[in-house]
């Protein structure tokens, strides 16, 4: 018997086996990619909610009529002028009139207000559960407490040169804004029309 013959019998033999393996094998396969294709689309989804939730909260630029002196930079170096060295920069430095009013950038809670010699008199407002802005070197003369509930466009100090680390640069202030605690580029946030 050729190998042929054998393969025949073999078949006939076991043909309804063969064929219902073949089958099951199919339907695995078809519910595996089922089963992968909504993953992927749940993860896309999830993906949405994240990404899109804060990129809809736009803000004021935080000093009136203030123009950024100093940009966001992470992997670039900018250079102190204060403490003569390059460092990364992840907040914006805004300047305007020596005596320019602060702004809060977007409706909030003030969740700190500290002073501390590097980064001068410091304000804290939360937006939502992942979303704070800082306002650095702030005048010491704050005009608000921890919790309060603050608008966008409240006036929440003044610029001036409190912050150690940038007094070189004059009035101004240092803006950062952390997105789940990451420092990331306030001007996703800043209104483009006001830069
Ligand atoms: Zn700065």
């Amino acid at each position: 018997m050729n190998f042929k013959d054998r393969f025949t019998m073999f078949f006939q033999r076991y043909k309804r086996s063969i064929i219902a393996t073949g089958l099951c094998f199919l339907a695995i396969i078809f519910v595996g990619v089922v089963a992968a294709k909504s993953a992927e689309n749940n993860l896309l989804n999830d993906d949405n909610v994240q990404t899109s939730t804060p990129t809809a909260i736009t803000f004021i630029m935080p000093v009136e009529n203030g123009t950024i002196i100093k940009d966001y930079s992470n992997t670039t170096l900018k250079y102190n002028s204060t403490l003569k060295q390059w460092e990364s920069h992840k907040a914006v430095d805004i300047k305007g009139a020596d005596d320019a009013n602060v702004l809060a950038v977007y409706d909030g809670e003030v969740i700190s207000v500290e002073t501390t010699y590097l980064m001068g008199t410091v304000v804290k407002i939360k937006h939502n559960s992942s979303l704070v802005t800082v306002y650095g070197s702030l005048d010491e003369i704050v005009l608000l407490n921890v919790g309060d509930t603050v608008t966008k466009g409240q006036v929440i100090g003044k610029v001036s040169t409190s912050a150690k680390n940038e007094s070189n640069d004059g009035a101004h202030l240092h803006f950062e804004v952390l997105l789940d605690n990451v420092k990331v580029d306030p001007n996703l946030y800043l209104e483009t029309s006001n830069k």
